[in-house]
């Protein structure tokens, strides 16, 4: 899922200060779940604000189920002429679809967006995935090396490995020493020879997926 966390009240303040009527849009998936913007947090963050601003700026909240849906964003086509600004507690893409979905008003985050990750425990979550276009885990043993390694190594560990630990801490594993132990595991530490062509970094740029029975659909194939 992606996870983030909420910006400080200062910073929220400061964005929707010149505004008199803000609708706080949530979003009912990831940011739900790492408890940074769903029906909860919009209820909270709608109260803290109503404290902080007085009667200088009004505030409603909505939840939608996604932001990253044209589907659910349309939701809000009627009540739009009603505010002056949106503060967004989606993802940084659910904050850019509902910008470009009313290009007329003012959208700010409310969310700082921080990774793609898993869910340890309640309140607790760890980046996993960076979208690198090229999963290289199959040869990994499912530990990615772009998040995992300091230095994102496709072919490691270099030569700061230290007893298991990175040299940037050591309190931070080798993530090449994690993926010997996890192919040794599974008794295939012969692939940790295999070496894994340079990666052509996909994510440098803005990506779009179609997948392969929707293209004829878009008259496209992915890119
Ligand atoms: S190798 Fe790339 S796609 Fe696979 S988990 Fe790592 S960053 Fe994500
Ligand atoms: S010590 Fe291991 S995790 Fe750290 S940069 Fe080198 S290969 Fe990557």
């Amino acid at each position: 899922m992606i996870v983030g966390t909420r910006k400080p009240l200062e910073e929220i303040k400061a964005m929707i200060s010149p505004y008199k009527k803000v609708l706080i849009v949530g979003c009912g998936t990831c940011v739900a779940v790492c408890l940074a913007g769903g029906e909860k947090e919009v209820e909270v963050l709608k109260n803290e604000l109503s404290l902080a601003m007085g009667d200088k700026v009004s505030f409603d909240g909505v939840t939608l189920e996604r932001q990253c849906d044209k589907e659910f964003l349309e939701q809000l086509s009627d009540v739009v002429d009603q505010y002056d600004a949106f503060l967004s507690m989606a993802c940084g893409a659910g904050v850019q679809f509902l910008s470009e979905v009313y290009p007329e008003k003012p959208v700010f985050p409310a969310v700082n967006t921080t990774f793609m990750g898993i869910n340890r425990a309640v309140g607790w979550y760890e980046e996993r995935c960076r979208g690198c276009g090229n999963c290289v885990l199959g040869i990994t043993g499912g530990i990615c090396p772009v998040t995992m390694c300091a230095k994102s190594l496709f072919n490691g560990p270099c030569g700061g490995t230290n007893k298991g630990k990175c040299e940037i801490d050591e309190e931070q594993p080798c993530a090449w020493y994690m993926i010997y132990e996890r192919l040794e595991k599974q008794g295939r530490l012969d692939q940790i020879m295999d070496v894994i062509p340079a990666n052509n970094w996909e994510n440098q740029r803005p990506r779009t997926v179609i997948q392969p029975g929707y293209e004829n659909l878009y008259n496209t194939s992915s890119k």
